[in-house]
């Protein structure tokens, strides 16, 4: 269904395209399932790449449509961008969720219903399609998401930690910001006294009767005070300049593919190469499907010319051998290269050269709005819109 190209990603680009105006704003809550899903654009394991950045496909769509008539798809897409900045801007979280995510994989075994649910034999007919579809095609559309991670917490009882784990796992675009706050956001973690209960009626009326539950879904939320609460946002920190050097490596990796067209022009570049960290993909067992479909999206992004390395080490070889002073990089959001930046940094200092990184103008402008929630974020489109035109 989704194929590692750029071709793939700007022909689904192409077909949704009528689809982005006022019919989006209107049709996006609806699953009509695999086979007729034209009301949203299903670019989300492209986008999460930055293959088809987020600056990009709104422009694009803007060349179609009036700002008004596309503004609840533009809203979605800096969702991704609200999600990111408000992690970057409590870290913690992130890492707590990897604390409690290892104390209940411990248990995740004697959980009967755990082992159930994820091998899609959870008797609950809906349940286990959504199961079966994530696990075939890496995706899922979004109200059947949020259907999914309701029934996992507050009708099966299941950790909360276990279900995001098991999206991040599988999901072509699984992204530790969006996923991870979107799975507390259902469990009642993000908003105090807002948690997302999924109801039979909903279910049937939004994917038109394809789903009509019969057991009884939960209707009183379940308590997930044993997760820690939302911490204070940190101030936002604008990322020092890049240093002048001579010798500057520049390394693409798949949490921005489009940086090439952005930071090659920063500083006189004289070896390219890219890197997906597949230890650390390893570590997170993450499927060898999402990794393999990122890695080939990196391949075609760095053009053909540079080598992508999946080692640590061979990136350092690289640098060395390119007599490099400077590594430099578009910054790779919280998550899984939280690990790997400690670690290249170290590699690379032990060589004498230096790891930098620069932020995309989109998120260098969202970021400091991404402080509370997303109606004051929005406040912020406007003005990055304006410098689309420009
Ligand atoms: C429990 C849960 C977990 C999720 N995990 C992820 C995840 O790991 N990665 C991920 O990319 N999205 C995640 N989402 C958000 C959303 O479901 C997907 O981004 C969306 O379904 C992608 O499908 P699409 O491309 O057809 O979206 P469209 O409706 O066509 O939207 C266009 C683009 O806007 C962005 N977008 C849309 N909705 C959201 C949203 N709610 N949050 C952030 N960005 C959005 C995506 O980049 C998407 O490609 C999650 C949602 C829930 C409820």
């Amino acid at each position: 269904m989704f194929h590692s190209s750029q071709q793939a990603a700007l022909e689904a680009l192409d077909q949704f395209m009528p689809h982005a105006g006022e019919a989006y704003a209107r049709s996006r809550n609806y699953e009509y399932g695999p086979e007729a899903r034209i009301n949203v654009s299903s670019l989300s394991s492209w986008v999460r790449l930055r293959l088809i950045p987020e600056w990009q496909l709104i422009t694009a769509v803007l060349d179609h449509h009036t700002v008004s008539q596309a503004s609840k798809f533009i809203d979605e897409v800096c969702w991704r961008t609200y999600w990111k900045g408000w992690l970057s801007r409590r870290p913690s979280v992130w890492q707590d969720y990897c604390t409690q995510l290892a104390k209940d994989q411990v248990t995740a075994g004697d959980l009967p219903r755990y082992v159930e649910v994820i091998s899609a034999a959870s008797g609950i007919e809906c349940f286990d399609a959504w199961t079966r579809e994530l696990i075939d095609t890496g995706y899922l559309h979004n109200h059947a998401r949020m259907w999914f991670a309701s029934i996992w917490v507050h009708t099966l009882q299941l950790p909360w930690t276990l279900g995001a784990d098991f999206f991040l796992r599988h999901l072509l675009d699984g992204d530790a910001a969006t996923n991870t706050l979107s799975w507390r956001w259902v469990a009642g973690l993000h908003t105090v006294g807002k948690t997302y209960l999924a109801t039979a009626d909903n279910i049937s009326h939004y994917s038109k009767g394809r789903f009509n539950p019969q057991i009884k879904l939960a209707t009183v939320p379940v308590d997930v005070t044993d997760s820690a609460p939302n911490p204070p946002a940190q101030p936002y920190e604008r990322l020092a300049p890049i240093p002048s050097c001579k010798h500057v490596g520049l390394l693409l990796h798949e949490e921005d593919v489009s940086a090439l067209s952005w930071l090659y022009d920063q500083a006189e570049v004289r070896a390219t190469a890219g890197f997906i960290p597949q230890d650390a993909y390893q570590r997170h067992r993450i499927t060898q499907s999402v990794f393999d479909f990122r890695h080939s999206c990196l391949c075609e992004a760095s053009d053909g010319g540079a080598v992508v390395h999946t080692d640590l080490d061979a990136v350092v070889e690289w640098a060395v051998a390119a007599q490099l002073d400077l590594v430099l990089m578009a910054e790779p959001a919280v998550g899984i290269w939280d690990q790997v930046v400690l670690e290249l940094r170290h590699g690379l200092q032990q060589k004498s050269i230096q790891l930098a990184f620069k932020r995309h103008w989109w998120d260098e402008h969202f970021y400091p709005h991404a402080q509370a929630g997303f109606f004051r974020f929005k406040k912020a489109i406007p003005a990055a819109l304006d410098q689309l035109v420009k």
